[in-house]
């Protein structure tokens, strides 16, 4: 917050008098010491005058879409990205969309945010507005709604999903109990949410240091069931999250929700059909349905016996980083020599990839005209030199593909 950047956006936001201040996420993570990427602020002038007052003192502005209609004017300075929003209240809402109008009342802002550790606001020089105890909740790891849970539940059903996620992030001990039965009473709701802000909220959840108590919460209030479909592969994932801290491994949302989704409860047989389900509903992008699936349905089978050869040709097909992800997602799975398992992953950090000896060009150079061929023959010719173990040198690999093409020719 005291960053020259922010400094030079506050300056800017409050150079004709207006109340600015920080809001939600930041004050928040300022109170735990911790920094935060994105700064929100408030003020209670409209979108229009704070971009005017933003390019008078030649700051860029970005829109984001229907931005200026619900209040927020996006800045960009130092490398930060700041959310200026006009302080707003709730006019209309429907459990999806809010009608919001905007207000100079900032007592009228806090309240129409979801809980009470979001809903403080600190001025410039650090005075620290607090309606609703925050900051007594923030200590004490309390995730409370502002207001009645089941009312703000019923006019935004994603505050269940958020509940859960800055539970995951901020609560100790037991959750508030309030709170859990509206969450549990408005369960069925969630499927009317759109499925980027699902994703958006699970995603964070899973990123928590340990999301497992959350987790177990929203199973147990039916929530999970509303998110994941019936997948609930959590002694899975409480063993994941066990390993990645033994050996030190960042939290990672997609390895996380791969474990959900593999169920090793079910013997560990891959949910295929899950998974589809989950990469519509979650709107989860072509990457990430990807990378989900060679997770869960990996080329070739791994286990804490695998030999260097399965080793090295599973890092080829995956690459560094999802082998080390199905590494820990396996040794959770199924457990095995603990060695072994470092091994693969010592060994990961060490490899260098093979370089494959055939190109499209030679593939030209035999007569094969430009089009979709080309590529079908390359893959084949490198399947098959993995399979070989990444041996056979670019003399061997052109007769493969010699071969090949007699083949197709002939038949
Ligand atoms: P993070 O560090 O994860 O971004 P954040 O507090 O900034 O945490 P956001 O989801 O970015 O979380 O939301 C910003 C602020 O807007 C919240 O702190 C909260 O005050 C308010 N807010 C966001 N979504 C809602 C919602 N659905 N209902 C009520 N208030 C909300
Ligand atoms: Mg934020």
């Amino acid at each position: 917050m005291t960053a020259p950047a922010t400094r030079a956006v506050v300056e800017a936001l409050s150079a004709d008098g207006a109340d600015v201040r920080f809001v939600g996420g930041p004050v928040r993570d300022a109170l735990l010491g911790r920094e935060s990427s994105d700064i929100d602020i408030g003020t209670p002038d409209e979108p229009e005058r704070v971009m005017a007052l933003l390019e008078r003192a030649g700051i860029e502005t970005r829109s984001v879409p229907r931005g200026i209609a619900h209040g927020t004017v996006i800045a960009v300075a130092g490398g930060t990205r700041f959310e200026i929003t006009t302080l707003r209240r709730d006019v209309e809402t429907d459990g999806r969309h809010a009608e919001v109008a905007f207000t100079d009342d900032w007592r009228e802002d806090a309240a129409r945010r979801d809980f009470t550790i979001n809903a403080m606001s600190m001025t410039p020089d650090g005075t620290l507005h607090d309606y609703f105890g925050g900051q007594a909740d923030l200590e004490a790891g309390r995730v409370r709604f502002v207001g009645d849970p089941a009312q703000r539940i019923a006019e935004d059903h994603l505050r269940i999903l958020r509940f859960f996620r800055f539970f995951a992030w901020y609560g100790q001990g037991e959750p508030d109990a309030d709170a859990l039965a509206a969450c549990k009473d408005a369960a069925h709701t969630i499927p009317t949410l759109s499925g980027e802000r699902v994703q958006a909220e699970m995603m964070k959840l899973l990123a928590a240091d340990d999301p497992l108590p959350a987790v177990h919460e929203m199973r147990d209030t039916g929530v999970l069931a509303q998110v994941l479909q019936g997948a609930q592969g959590m002694a899975h994932l409480a063993r994941l999250v066990e390993i990645e801290r033994r050996v030190a491994e960042s939290a990672d949302p997609i390895r996380r929700l791969a474990a959900l989704i593999v169920n090793a409860d079910y013997g560990g047989t891959a949910d295929v059909v899950t998974l589809s389900v989950l990469s519509s509903r979650w709107r989860l992008s072509a990457a990430q349905g990807a990378h989900l699936a060679l997770l869960i349905k990996p080329p070739e089978d791994l286990s804490s016996t695998s030999d260097h050869a399965t080793q090295g040709r599973l890092l080829h097909r995956l690459g560094r980083e999802k082998f080390r992800d199905l590494v820990l997602l396996t040794w959770a799975g199924s457990g095995g020599s603990e060695t072994a398992w470092r091994e693969m992953l010592d060994a990961a950090k060490q490899w260098t990839a093979p370089k494959f000896p055939v190109t499209g060009a030679d593939v030209l150079a035999l007569g094969i005209p430009e089009g979709p061929v080309v590529g079908q023959l390359l893959a084949s010719v490198e399947n098959w030199w993995i399979e070989h173990n990444f041996m056979p040198d670019r003399k061997l690999a052109l007769t493969k593909l010699d071969d090949l093409i007699a083949k197709r020719r002939g038949g």
